[in-house]
């Protein structure tokens, strides 16, 4: 389990919380994460981002954090939602407008449920992705390559990082985005 202790996540949201405004319910929740176990050992940048997709809500504040967390994917996904829970988080729309979103990005080189599962969800149709949704954890996120709201905080924390099945660093990841995408990424 050595490393996959190392977790990365994923912030995010567009609404204002009990705790303020998007960017001040993410600091909330990351303080709150660093009372249920996790430590907190790095943060990224915080950015804006354009709402996905277009016109579905406010525009995104987005973040990404490395955590040392002793259990396992499972448990610190349990985690991530209580927290969500614990900011308004009601899953309603699919990709909705939300207070707060935390996605569990990577745990070290580990890939569940496993390689095929992974595939699977890797490989669904731009269509399919909007509308299914995983019913069991899948790490690396299935998405995380492609949305440059994950992968900009991510490089300023993680750029090394390789994804397991990618074989792709998150610098490397970044580069082969669309300019354009990346130019929607802007710090705060
Ligand atoms: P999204 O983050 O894709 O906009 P949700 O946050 O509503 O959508 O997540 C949908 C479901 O995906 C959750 O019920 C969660 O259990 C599942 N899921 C599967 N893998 C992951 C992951 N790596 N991180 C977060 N949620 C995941
Ligand atoms: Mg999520």
């Amino acid at each position: 389990m050595k490393s996959s202790s190392v977790f990365l996540i994923a912030l995010g949201g567009n609404l204002p919380s009990a705790a303020g405004s998007p960017e001040q319910t993410l600091r909330a929740a990351l303080a709150i994460l660093g009372k249920q176990g996790c430590d907190v050992v790095d943060v990224s940048k915080f950015y804006h981002t354009p709402c996905f997709p277009p016109g579905a809500g406010p525009d995104y504040v987005n973040a990404a954090a490395r955590l040392a967390y002793a259990g396992t994917p499972a448990d610190l996904l349990e985690v991530l939602h209580r927290v969500e829970a614990e900011f308004g988080r009601e899953r309603v729309q699919r990709w909705g407008r939300r207070t707060l979103d935390l996605d569990l990005i990577a745990a070290g080189d580990t890939v569940l449920p496993d390689a095929q599962g992974f595939a699977r969800w890797h490989d669904l149709p731009p269509d399919e992705q909007a509308r299914a949704t995983p019913d069991r954890l899948i790490v690396p996120h299935p998405r995380m390559h492609d949305r440059a709201f994950v992968l900009i905080p991510l490089a300023d924390i993680a750029p090394e990082w390789r994804h397991p099945v990618l074989q792709r660093t998150v610098s490397e990841m970044l580069d082969t985005l669309p300019e354009q995408a990346r130019k929607e990424v802007v710090a705060l």
